[in-house]
């Protein structure tokens, strides 16, 4: 059996207890060493095989698992944040599919959700933003043309960029090129809820120069939207005045 299991955004204890348990459990793990942090593995079994999937390819991850499996051993695939955003699980469950090897999914707590915490923000803020894009810069993975930074930037949301610290340059351009106006506030949110997180406030148009001018290059998130401003709308939800399934307007 396999199980991927997300990690959480960095800090050792944002781990599901489900995932924990998988991983105490279990007796091969292949981690990705570059994000996830290593003060997880310290509650693997004595014995637990352990690999770090930086330098491995999706041949050798799978061929870890083809022989785990063949000895009737349990695996965790230990993902950083959530397996979902940008983990190249899809490619690792069909290639189980296809073996016949049984697998499930444990979720974990993606670093965009990190990243608000970090911030103290909400991103979904009534009369602001009630949408938030995730989404990258094209690097040397392409982007569908249709989801190019200048396309999503006309919808003014909540905008969330993940991988794209190092090509900030050509995103701020293509942010503003699309709408987003150059005082609109953003955050450079590095490597939320680690012990060493850091967090610069900028607007769109000081993103690159903010980078470079703190040496960010990697494992940071850019955040970007009114959501980061002063200005919002109280919720319905908690109005008075409001009526909703669990409660009576107070007149
Ligand atoms: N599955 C992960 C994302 C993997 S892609 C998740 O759900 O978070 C790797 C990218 O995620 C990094 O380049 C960086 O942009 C972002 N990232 C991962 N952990 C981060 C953290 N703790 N703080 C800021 N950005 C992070």
């Amino acid at each position: 059996m396999i199980h991927f299991v997300g990690a959480g955004s960095g800090a050792e204890d944002l781990i599901t207890l489900r995932g924990a348990r998988l991983l105490a459990e279990a007796d091969v793990v292949i981690y990705a060493g570059s994000l996830v942090n290593p003060a997880l593995l310290k509650n693997c079994r004595e014995n637990c095989e352990i690999h770090d999937s930086a330098s491995m390819t999706l041949e050798d991850v799978l061929s870890v698992m083809d022989r785990a499996e063949a000895a009737g051993q349990t695996t965790v695939r230990l993902h950083t944040g959530d397996p979902s955003v940008y983990g190249a699980i899809r490619e690792q469950m069909d290639a189980l599919e296809e073996r016949g090897i049984p697998y499930d999914v444990t979720p974990g707590v993606s670093s965009f959700c990190g990243a608000a915490a970090a911030l103290r923000a909400e991103y979904t803020l009534p009369g602001v933003s009630q949408t938030v894009i995730i989404t990258r810069a094209e690097g040397r993975t392409p982007v569908p043309e249709r989801e190019q930074l200048k396309k999503l930037a006309e919808h003014g949301s909540t905008m969330v960029l993940f991988l794209s610290s190092s090509l900030l340059e050509k995103a701020q351009q293509e942010l503003m090129e699309g709408g987003y106006a150059p005082e609109t506030p953003a955050a450079i949110v590095y490597k939320a809820t680690w012990p060493d997180e850091q967090i610069f406030r900028c607007t769109v148009s000081t993103l690159a120069e903010t980078a470079r001018a703190n040496q960010i290059t990697k494992t940071a998130l850019i955040t970007i939207g009114g959501f980061l401003g002063d200005r919002y709308d109280r919720s319905l939800l908690y109005d008075p005045g409001f009526s909703h399934g669990c409660r009576e307007a107070s007149k």
